[in-house]
């Protein structure tokens, strides 16, 4: 089941700070910062619908999911009730972090973030096999969105080998065109 948020919105009752929906260059649309948020506060709470571990494997399979793991049990299918964080992008770099509070998932500022900034957080998706590739653009980026495991960076690590063995010279002919 693909449920794309058709006409995302941020819910005011969740949101601490006002934060407007836009696109996004990272994917699709992205959450911004309408005024200065200094760091270590709250910013919005991600809610939705709360779901079984069977249901989250069913839905988890659309090309565009919501799906933010609470517990061992629950989670939170943010296409349905979202207060629009779940619009918020990943990034390598991120500048907001979830905590997970008596149930409730928060997002904190990282560090003060600028009005107009784009809201980023680093999903740290679970690995299991399948790699969701990342284009956050971030200097520090990853490749990927998955959490860094000691088997997920030997496998990165063996793909960038190959990648560099077919094209040896193509990172080098970048650097002198653009010296
Ligand atoms: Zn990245």
């Amino acid at each position: 089941m693909e449920t794309p948020v058709s006409r995302p919105r941020i819910d005011p009752e969740f949101a601490v700070f006002p934060l407007a929906i836009r696109k996004s260059k990272i994917h699709r649309y992205g959450v911004y910062a309408q005024e200065r948020i200094p760091a270590n506060r709250k910013v919005i709470e991600y809610t939705g619908e709360r779901i079984s571990r069977a249901e989250t494997k069913r839905r988890g399979n659309g090309e565009y999911t919501y799906l933010f793991t609470l517990d061992n049990y629950w989670t939170l299918d943010g296409a349905i009730g979202g207060s629009g964080a779940e619009i918020i992008n990943h990034s390598c770099e991120p500048n907001v972090v979830a905590r997970i509070m008596k149930g409730h998932i928060i997002y904190l500022s990282l560090r003060e973030i600028q009005p107009g900034e784009e809201l980023l957080v680093d999903y740290n998706f679970t690995y299991t096999g399948d790699k969701s590739r990342c284009a956050c653009g971030a200097r520090s980026c990853r490749g990927v969105m998955e959490k860094l495991t000691p088997r997920l960076q030997r496998e990165l690590e063996k793909y960038r080998a190959a990648r560099d063995a077919r094209a040896p010279r193509a990172a080098h002919k970048t650097k002198s065109a653009t010296a």
